[in-house]
């Protein structure tokens, strides 16, 4: 993983994720992938309500059924394996203290339809990002199948957020933070 970093990967890509061993960590990372977007998208939607943008907030809403219905099937496809209690033992990416989430608490009271969509954004491409580390890493052609399996579906999620950025585009810098009343103002 520090080799990938000295290829100058961005920070929270994927190097920092766990090494795949084997299908069972696979399936574990991806559970937890779609387990943290199911979570991401419910609270966006909820920024979403609150600045009354129903259409995102019905877009994320089903974004994050979709992904739930993902993280269930992978659960169903990896049979006996416990990807849950295996998700939990794995050593880094802890995705419950990712970045995203992190960012997500901080903006809270300035969050736009751009700001929630780069949100997404940030997390569809961490996944995918990673995914395709695992596709081009892996020397096991079922990790390579599954990991591109997977990379497509993010890959998907990505152009949707792309597809969404151009309908909502930034805010002028001055309408959203006078709007926003940060609690500290920096001038
Ligand atoms: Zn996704």
């Amino acid at each position: 993983m520090s080799a990938s970093d000295k290829d100058g990967r961005a920070t929270g890509g994927p190097a920092g994720g766990p090494a795949i061993a084997n299908l069972t960590d696979l399936f574990a990372v991806a559970w937890q992938i779609e387990a943290d977007a199911v979570e991401r998208y419910k609270l966006l939607a909820e920024q979403m309500e609150t600045f009354n943008n129903a259409e995102l907030a019905y877009i994320f809403r089903d974004l994050a059924r979709a992904e739930g219905i993902h993280r269930d099937e992978i659960q169903r496809m990896a049979g006996d394996i416990d990807v849950v209690a295996r998700a939990r033992e794995l050593p880094e990416w802890r995705m419950g203290e990712s970045p995203e989430k992190a960012d997500l608490g901080e903006a809270h009271y300035l969050m736009t339809p751009w700001h929630a969509l780069q949100m997404a954004l940030a997390g569809e491409e961490r996944a995918l990002g990673y995914f395709q580390h695992v596709v081009a890493t892996t020397d096991d052609p079922k990790i390579r199948d599954m990991a591109q399996e997977f990379a497509e579906e993010e890959a998907e999620h990505v152009a949707l957020c792309h597809r969404l950025l151009k309908k909502y585009p930034a805010p002028q810098t001055e309408a959203w933070a006078e709007d926003a009343d940060p609690p500290v103002p920096l001038e």
